[in-house]
């Protein structure tokens, strides 16, 4: 079956102006000289574009996209943040997602609903069968979003209003969340802390975003403990730290939980060039993630693996990175590639490190202690 690609011109309209990188912009009495803001359309409609651009598109199932209503909305987001959204977004000049650090023009809501519609869309389309797997690329980013506000550029949890929606049209049970955006995914991770049927994984720079935030202890609540893992990477960590924890930790617990649909919350923020965190992964290292993502859902949910776009903020390597990974769902080649990619896998710290070990190894332990909670034990559920 083929693969999904979920993606709206409107969705780079959504504006979030000029500021000074991170603070608001204070005109002519600010520090320096204006910059766009960070979570600007840039990376993300340069990657819609070479999709096209390159004849990836025409390996691709275009979904067509509707906007989310306000009850998917209120699925995960209280009543009261849905109307703060649409009276800001009703104002001449726009208004915030909730922490002053991620503004959004007039008219913001209409966008934000197409991008929890974006991934309704291609979670819809692998439960229907139409696809076996996909990427959709939608802005404004979810995953930082809670219950209560939006924060970290990200309006409305798109991945938990998908979730949440596909629970009520299709019944399913066992969802897992594989976060691979650089900073942590507070929000996917406190709309299920304490819901066993979902599985929130994120990996993440050690205390980046939010801060104090995505700690190896957080592991869930309640009926849900157990199903939080956070696999919190030290700066400077590499494809081969990334790849170690897919496969050491990652895929064990996705094994222990046996997930119905895998989501990929997918930030290109961890890339070598990204202005916002400091890792290391290239396109080697993304492609790689995904094709070690494909191989579980093929032996867990018959190949059931979608992505969510979320962060990723280099203009110039966003666009390799997401055509790497789109390729490896669609097993085709472009051509495509960044021709440093070759230079960067020879660093020397692409290689796993003594801390990075230990990150990933006490998270291959959270996943031994999933098996056996779920009475599935991770070594015999391999092919
Ligand atoms: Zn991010």
């Amino acid at each position: 079956m083929p693969t999904g690609y979920v993606w709206h011109q409107k969705y780079a309209w959504h504006d979030t102006g000029v500021q000074h990188m991170l603070g608001a912009s204070g005109g002519a009495r600010g520090p320096q000289h204006p910059l766009l803001h960070g979570e600007s359309p840039d990376s993300k409609a340069r990657l819609a574009s070479v999709v096209e651009a390159s004849g990836l598109i025409d390996h691709l199932v275009r979904l067509p996209v509707a906007s989310a209503t306000d009850e998917d909305v209120l699925r995960v987001h209280t009543p009261a943040h849905l109307a703060r959204m649409r009276h800001e977004s009703l104002q001449p000049k726009g208004g915030d997602a909730g922490d002053g650090s991620s503004p959004f023009g007039y008219g913001a809501l209409e966008i934000a609903l197409l991008s929890a519609g974006g991934a309704k869309a291609i979670v819809g389309a692998a439960l229907e069968g139409r696809i076996t797997n996909g990427y959709a690329l939608i802005r404004p980013p979810g995953h930082h979003a809670i219950a209560e506000t939006g924060m970290g550029f990200c309006m409305f949890n798109n991945i938990g209003i998908a979730i949440r929606w596909a629970r009520e049209r299709f019944g399913i049970g066992r969802i897992a969340v594989v976060d691979w955006d650089v900073h942590h995914g507070n929000g996917t991770q406190a709309v299920f802390y304490d819901d066993p049927q979902t599985l929130a994984i994120s990996l993440h720079q050690d205390n980046l975003y939010p801060f104090g935030s995505g700690l190896l202890e957080e592991r869930g609540a309640g009926a849900g403990l157990g199903t939080t893992i956070n696999i919190p990477l030290p700066s400077g960590s590499g494809n081969g730290a990334y790849i170690a924890a897919i496969e050491q930790a990652v895929v064990p617990a996705l094994r222990a939980f046996r997930p119905e649909l895998v989501i990929v919350a997918s930030g290109f923020d961890g890339s070598f060039m990204d202005p916002f965190g400091r890792m290391m992964i290239t396109t080697i290292g993304y492609r790689t993630m995904t094709q070690r993502l494909m191989e579980a859902a093929d032996e867990l949910c018959g190949g059931r693996l979608v992505m969510v776009h979320e962060g990723g903020y280099s203009s110039l390597y966003v666009p390799y990175c997401g055509v790497a990974v789109i390729e490896t769902l669609a097993g085709v080649k472009t051509g495509i590639e960044m021709p440093w990619d070759d230079d960067w896998v020879r660093l020397p710290d692409q290689a796993v490190t003594d801390r990075q070990a230990a990150v990933i190894a006490r998270a291959g332990g959270f996943a031994a202690e999933l098996a056996a909670t779920s009475g599935v034990p991770v070594s015999q559920t391999r092919p």
